[in-house]
C-alpha cells in the first residue's frame, strides 16, 4: 500500500486480523501455562545432552540474523524507523548469541575462545537478555516518536547501518566488557535463588516485563506486528525469568528456558516469511487480473484493440508456418451515429454490448476470437478458415444482430451490421496483417457503399474485377 507520502506501509503495520489475533493469543496462553508448569520444578535435574546448548544458541543466531535481515530490509522499504531499530535488537541478539556460544566452556575449548573467564558466557548471556529487551523497548519508543514520518529516501541507506549496526557495535563492546573485565559472577548460582536476591537478576528480570509491557501499551495489539512481537517479548520474559529461576545447566528450567529463547526470533521469521508468501500470491492474482484486464474492453467484455494487434501478428505466423489460410472478418454498426442522436449514448453502449454478444456467439471454434477493434467496429479472426467459410460466418454474424431487433431510426427498423471479409492464403504476395486488415477494410466500405446489411468477401470482388 503506498502513502500519499510516497512511503509504502508494511504489511507488518496493517491491522492483524481477529484469526491472527486469536492464534497469537493461544500461544501467548501456552507460553504462560508452560512457565507455570515449569517455575516450580526449574531446579529439577534432567539428564544432560551437552549438544543441545549449540544447537540452540545456533537456532537462535541463524533465526536472529534472519529476523534482522527480513526486518532491515522492510525498513529500506516503507522507512519506518522501528522496523529497523527492530532489526537491531535481532541483530544483536545474533551478535550476542554467537559470542556467549564462543566464550561457552567446553564448547569449542575447554575454557571457551579469546581466553574467556569463567564468568565471561554468563555475562555475554546477561546482556544478550538485557539488551533483546531495551532494544524492543527503543524500537517502540521510535514508533511512538516517528510514527508519522518515514526516514527520507536519500538517508534510508544511512538509518539502516545506523539502526542495525548501531547496537551489534554495542553488542561488540558488551562483549569486550564480558571478555576483559574482571566482573563477579552476575547471578548466584544456587538453584531458585537467585531471582529476589540478586541484583542483576532482578534488573534482568525488570527490564523484560517492562519490555512486554512496552509492546503492550504502545500497540495495543493492533497491527500485526503488534501481536507478534508481543509473543517475541513474553518469550525472551519466559526464557530470562526460567532461567533465573534455575542458572544450573541441564535443570528444566534451563532446558525450558532454551526452547524460549529459540521462539523469541523465531516467531517474527515466521510471520514475516508467511506475510511475505501472502503477499507474492496477492500480487500474482493482482498481476493476472490487472493481465486480464489489459486484454479486454470494458464495456463489451471481447478483446480489444491491443490485444488483436497484438495476436493477430502470432495468427499470421502460425498460417504461414502451417501453410493454412487466415481469415479476418471487418464488422461495423450502421449508421450508428444517428442511434446515439436518437436514444442517447448509454443507450448507445447497451446497443454495443448486446451487438458484441450477438457476434460473439457465432464465433466458437478454440482458434477464433473477437474484439472490439474501435467504437461500433468489430473484427473476428479465423485461423485455417478460407473465403467461402468466412464469408457464411460472417453471414451468420449479420444474421445474429438482425435478430437481436434492436430498434433503430431511421432508416432502417432494426440495428444491423455490415462486414468485409478477407482471407490471406498461403503462397499469395499479400500474405500481411496490414494488407489483410486493409482488404477487410476495403470490403466493408463496398459493403456501405452497396446499401449496409450487407456481407462483402474481397475474394468475391476480386473475382468480380477481374
Ligand atoms: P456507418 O453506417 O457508415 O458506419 O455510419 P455510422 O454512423 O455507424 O458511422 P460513424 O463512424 O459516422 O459513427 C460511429 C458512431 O459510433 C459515432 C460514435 O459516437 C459512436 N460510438 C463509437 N464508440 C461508441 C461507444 O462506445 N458508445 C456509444 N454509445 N457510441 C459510440
Ligand atoms: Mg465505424
Ligand atoms: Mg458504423
Amino acid at each position: 500500500m503506498t502513502k500519499p507520502g510516497g512511503w509504502m506501509e508494511s504489511f507488518l503495520i496493517q491491522r492483524a486480523t481477529r484469526r491472527q489475533s486469536a492464534f497469537a493469543g493461544v500461544i501467548a496462553l501456552l507460553i504462560l501455562l508452560t512457565l507455570a508448569v515449569a517455575a516450580p520444578r526449574a531446579g529439577l535435574p534432567w539428564p544432560a545432552i551437552t549438544p543441545f546448548m549449540p544447537m540452540c544458541a545456533l537456532t537462535v543466531f541463524t533465526t536472529a540474523c534472519i529476523a534482522a535481515f527480513l526486518l532491515g530490509a522492510q525498513f529500506t522499504v516503507t522507512r519506518q524507523p522501528m522496523l529497523g531499530a527492530l532489526g537491531g535488537a535481532y541483530a544483536f541478539t545474533a551478535l550476542a548469541v554467537a559470542l556467549q556460544l564462543l566464550m561457552f566452556p567446553g564448547v569449542f575449548s575447554p575454557t571457551g575462545l579469546f581466553g574467556a573467564r569463567p564468568t565471561s558466557s554468563v555475562w555475554m548471556w546477561v546482556f544478550w537478555h538485557g539488551g533483546f529487551p531495551l532494544f524492543v523497548i527503543l524500537a517502540v519508543l521510535t514508533r511512538d516518536r516517528f510514527s508519522r514520518d518515514a526516514v527520507s529516501t536519500r538517508y534510508v541507506a544511512l538509518w539502516a547501518w545506523l539502526l542495525i549496526g548501531g547496537p551489534v557495535v554495542v553488542g561488540a563492546l558488551l562483549c569486550g566488557v564480558a571478555l576483559m573485565a574482571n566482573l563477579p559472577p552476575p547471578l548466584a548460582s544456587s538453584t531458585g535463588g537467585a531471582i529476589a536476591s540478586n541484583p542483576v537478576a532482578v534488573v534482568l528480570w525488570a527490564i523484560n516485563a517492562i519490555a512486554v509491557l512496552a509492546v503492550l501499551a504502545s500497540g495495543r495489539l493492533r497491527a500485526v506486528l503488534d501481536v507478534w512481537l508481543a509473543i517475541a517479548a513474553l518469550a525472551c520474559f519466559t526464557d530470562t525469568s526460567l532461567n533465573l529461576l534455575s542458572s544450573d545447566r541441564f535443570t528444566v528450567g534451563w532446558y525450558v528456558a532454551r526452547l524460549f529463547s529459540m521462539l523469541a526470533p523465531g516467531v517474527l521469521v515466521c510471520v514475516l516469511v508467511w506475510e511475505v508468501t501472502a503477499l507474492y500470491r496477492r500480487l500474482f492474482e493482482a498481476h493476472v487480473s490487472l493481465r486480464q484486464a489489459s486484454m479486454h474492453d470494458a464495456l463489451t467484455g471481447l478483446y480489444n484493440r491491443s490485444y488483436f494487434s497484438e495476436q493477430i501478428g502470432v495468427r499470421m505466423g502460425t498460417a504461414k508456418r502451417n501453410g493454412q489460410p487466415l481469415s479476418l472478418i471487418m464488422v461495423d454498426v450502421d449508421h450508428f451515429k444517428r442511434y446515439n442522436d436518437a436514444f442517447g449514448h448509454l443507450k448507445g453502449d447497451a446497443c454495443l454490448a448486446a451487438v458484441a454478444a450477438a457476434l460473439s456467439g457465432v464465433v466458437r471454434r478454440p482458434g477464433d476470437f473477437i474484439a472490439r477493434y474501435g467504437g461500433e467496429e468489430f473484427v473476428i479472426v479465423l485461423p485455417d478458415t478460407g473465403p467461402t467459410d468466412a464469408q457464411a460466418l460472417a453471414e451468420r454474424a449479420r444474421e445474429a444482430v438482425m435478430r437481436l431487433r434492436i430498434e433503430a431510426a431511421a432508416p432502417s427498423r432494426y440495428v444491423t451490421v455490415s462486414a468485409g471479409c478477407a482471407t490471406a492464403t498461403p503462397g499469395s504476395t499479400a500474405f500481411s496483417t496490414d494488407t489483410l486488415i486493409e482488404t477487410a477494410d476495403a470490403a466493408l466500405y463496398q459493403a456501405k457503399a452497396a446499401g449496409r446489411n450487407l456481407v462483402i468477401s474481397a475474394q468475391a470482388m476480386a473475382t468480380a474485377v477481374m
